[in-house]
């Protein structure tokens, strides 16, 4: 997590579905609630390489591709 409260997703040069726990919810929500941290879920389609994206408790994740080019050198 960065500073501004931001969390960065590195996936794959392949994946375009993901599934990440929020930490922020893990932190703030859990030890509060009782309950398991929230769960997001998306897709970053391949053309893509980064996207916003936001949990359902508001709590801001950044969705970011690994680049390919080592693995096609
Ligand atoms: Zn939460
Ligand atoms: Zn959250």
């Amino acid at each position: 997590m960065t500073k501004d409260g931001t969390q960065t997703v590195w996936l794959g040069p392949d994946v375009v579905r993901f599934a990440v726990l929020c930490e922020a919810c893990l932190a703030e929500c859990a030890p509060k609630e009782g309950r398991y941290a929230t769960v997001l879920e998306g897709e970053l389609p391949l053309a893509r390489s980064r996207e916003a994206a936001t949990c359902p408790h508001g709590h801001t994740l950044e969705i970011v591709r690994v680049s390919a080019t080592r693995r096609a050198a």
